[in-house]
């Protein structure tokens, strides 16, 4: 068999958790928390399964939860949506950001991708297309729009933004999403904007969604996550919010990837989010709380940070450490520490110049103490 794929292998979030599993380390590598999601959740989860809600959902979604989506999406970012024609319940944002690619992108269309970035790429070549790497800016990682200009031509098709970033933790300010409005429209482009990390911003800032601009909206394909918002990673429960021209093109792909998502979780998330809207309120205290403990346990420590802006990521620097790469040293780190980490050149095409881990900190306050003990120590 010709691979599809040849310079893919198993992603770097597999390859970690599997080390840290075989040696018993603190694993900050893949990003999932190790505490759990509320209670009333499950029970609202359970009661369905248990009532006999288990057959196919609507393809699209089940339409009270594409309701309280739609409501949600109103409060925060002040844009009315037509629930049944601009949301799509995918599994997890990984199923709507490959769908919204196959959706886009045809033979020898272009994409721009900021490095370092999330796994877009392959997505983009089983869809025939080609990424074009752009590097953000450091030492605060942010787009330069002149280069995005520069780089678009007559291939160019899609840009793919996310903001809060992962791995950096960066977000993208107002001026930005201007800025990105202003090249879309200019050069008939479309936007996948990665936004999973919504709720996850500190230091008083709030997130630019592209739904707070109706222009804009006009060219984009909005991702998000339930795994990331409810602590429930292993769900895989997201959704796409599109304009109804995107979102009918979106659900002709969606419905041969996966058709439809699990029902007694839709069921649950539904009346979850009815019950509690103010639960994701709360989460950028609740995680600015432990960015700020594993920051401050690391005071003394020789890995020099700069406090993320958003996602529940942080990336520690450890050339006062260790001359070793970053693919190296994360793999020491893991096999003789005890702690896992992502290394972040494997996000980027061109060579990163300073040696940067990623560690996860939507963990329980213990298991950060106990990591920070640990790397203190170094
Ligand atoms: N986009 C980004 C930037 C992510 O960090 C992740 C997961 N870590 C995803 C998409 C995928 O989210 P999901 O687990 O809902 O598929
Ligand atoms: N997005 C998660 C991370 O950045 C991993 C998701 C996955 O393993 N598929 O750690």
């Amino acid at each position: 068999l010709k691979s599809k794929l040849p310079h893919v292998g198993p992603t770097i979030f597999s390859v970690m958790t599997q080390l840290a599993n075989e040696h018993n380390a603190i694993n900050l590598s893949q990003g999932f928390p190790d505490f759990t999601c509320p209670a009333s959740l499950i029970e609202r989860v359970n009661f369905y399964m248990k009532r006999g809600d288990n057959q196919y959902a609507p393809m699209a979604g089940l339409p009270i939860l594409q309701q309280q989506i739609a409501a949600k999406v109103d409060n925060l970012y002040h844009l009315t949506l037509n629930a049944a024609e601009e949301v799509t319940i995918t599994s997890g944002a990984t199923e709507a950001l490959f769908c919204a690619i196959q959706t886009v992108i045809k033979l020898g269309d272009e994409v721009i991708v900021f490095d370092p970035s999330y796994s877009y790429e392959p997505a983009i070549i089983l869809a025939g297309g080609k990424a074009v790497h752009l590097p953000l800016i450091t030492p605060d990682y942010h787009i330069d729009w002149e280069a995005v200009r520069q780089s678009v031509n007559s291939r160019t098709r899609l840009i793919i933004i996310n903001s809060p970033h992962n791995p950096t933790g960066a977000v993208l300010t107002a001026d930005d999403l201007q800025q990105l409005s202003q090249i879309v429209d200019k050069n008939d482009l479309f936007v996948l904007s990665d936004e999973v990390y919504e709720h996850i911003i500190f230091d008083q800032q709030s997130h630019q969604s592209v739904l707070r601009y109706p222009d804009l909206y006009q060219r984009c394909f909005v991702v998000f996550s339930f795994g990331k918002t409810y602590h429930v990673t292993g769900w895989r429960v997201g959704y796409c919010i599109a304009p109804p021209i995107l979102t009918s093109e979106f659900r002709k792909v969606h419905q041969f990837v996966t058709f439809d998502i699990t029902t007694p979780l839709q069921y649950g998330l539904a009346d979850f989010m009815k019950s509690d809207p103010q639960h994701y309120l709360n989460l950028p205290r609740f995680y600015q709380q432990k960015r700020d403990l594993f920051c401050r346990l690391l005071a003394n420590s020789k890995f020099t940070l700069v406090p993320s802006q958003g996602t529940y990521f942080q990336l520690l620097e450890y050339s006062n450490i260790s001359e070793q790469g970053d693919v190296d040293y994360a793999k020491t780190l893991t096999v003789e520490a005890g702690i896992a980490a992502i290394p972040i050149s494997v996000f980027a095409k061109q060579p990163i110049e300073k040696k940067y881990l990623r560690f996860c900190f939507a963990k329980d306050d213990t298991t950060l103490t106990k990591a920070a003990a640990i790397l203190t120590l170094l």
